[in-house]
């Protein structure tokens, strides 16, 4: 830390990213990346003349690509915004909606704890239930924004819409955010609640069910009130916060239904296939909605089982925090990465 940072700013814990090995050979399974490439459009759209057109700015209201969000979610290109991935659009919610406080649950997406520290939000956390269900009364205060990832992480639960509902009705005075990061893995999307709820945004992502985590695209969608306010925040910043390339990416990804089907359906069947697996070796596994598998292994600590796959050139993730510690989190990677998995934990129990 230097002399000249800032005095506000020394104090902060920054967020953890998983971590990105530049070894060849490792099953990454650390980082809920999706282990398909993407859609064949995306490489045609990132032409030669794409390229060429670099030279230019990119489109500060993403026009091709809100309107391929807006036509498949039913809405108004008005009613959308793109950031560079959902992190930004997030983080613009705790700077638009968070300055009179937020609430958020204390197993959940690690960054939100950060952004409120980062903007000043003070941040009310509430404890998830003992079998890691969200006390959804005590997101019904009307006193704060609120943050909700649905499926949550790293647990992998989600909350079904009646109580997104009774979270909504709640808080006539707030914002909701439903933060879907993971929702096309088996939940349902908030998304048709919108023309219902004024004060509902759900935020959505292309790093996972549409295979772009490095073209960093994601959008929140709205009421065009509260989507104005984010575009106030985001011409407050960085108005070409998505470049041209992504913007060509993402608009060609939107559109392609059948690989986004396909892909999200073999997810589900290797999550599905491997959670059964573990769960006739003894592991504790939650249900998941999503690309990845919260579990325990109970013949060791979360830890140790972590350090003894990487060994054998395998990554998972684990959170050294006291209510989760027994666990990891396992993204779900092709069957054959799967397989391997359970082959390499086999041996580690034999
Ligand atoms: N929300 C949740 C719950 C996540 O797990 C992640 C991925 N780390 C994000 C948002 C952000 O993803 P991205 O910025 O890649 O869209």
């Amino acid at each position: 830390m230097s002399k000249f940072l800032s005095a506000g700013k020394a104090s902060l814990s920054p967020y953890t990213p998983g971590e990105q090995p530049k070894v060849l050979n490792l099953i990454k399974l650390n980082t809920n990346e999706s282990p398909f490439p993407p859609s064949p459009r995306v490489a045609k759209a990132v032409s030669r003349e794409a390229v060429e057109r670099l030279r230019l700015y990119s489109d500060i209201q993403t026009t091709a690509l809100s309107q391929a969000i807006a036509e498949r979610n039913g809405l108004s290109t008005e009613q959308v915004i793109t950031s560079n991935g959902s992190d930004e659009v997030l983080s613009f919610a705790f700077q638009a909606f968070g300055e009179n406080g937020v609430v958020f649950a204390d197993i959940t997406y690690g960054f939100y704890s950060v952004w409120a520290a980062l903007y000043g939000c003070p941040a009310r956390v509430v404890p998830l239930n003992a079998d890691f269900t969200v006390p959804v009364e005590q997101f019904m205060t009307n006193k704060e924004t609120v943050f909700l990832a649905n499926p949550n992480a790293p647990t992998g639960l989600t909350l079904p819409l009646s109580d997104i509902r009774r979270i909504l009705e709640a808080n006539p005075d707030q914002v909701v955010v439903i933060d879907e990061a993971y929702v096309d893995f088996g939940a349902e999307s908030a998304v048709t609640l919108i023309p219902e709820y004024e004060n509902l945004l759900v935020v959505q992502t292309f790093s996972k069910s549409r295979q772009l985590a490095g073209g960093r695209l994601g959008f929140a969608m709205g009421n065009k009130e509260l989507i104005a306010d984010l575009n106030r925040i985001k011409f407050s910043f960085n108005p070409y916060n998505v470049n041209a390339l992504t913007q060509l990416a993402g608009e060609a990804a939107m559109r392609d239904d059948a690989y986004f089907d396909e892909c999200r359906k073999k997810i589900i069947e290797s999550r599905e296939w491997t959670a059964t697996q573990l769960r006739a070796l003894g592991f504790d596994v939650l249900p998941s909605s999503t690309n990845f598998i919260f579990a325990a292994p109970r013949f060791m600590g979360g830890r140790d089982y972590l350090e003894a796959l990487r060994k054998r050139n395998i990554l998972v993730r684990h959170w050294n925090s006291e209510r989760i510690k027994d666990y990891v989190r396992i993204t779900v990677g092709t069957q054959a990465q799967m397989e391997t998995l359970i082959e390499v934990t086999k041996e580690l129990m034999a």
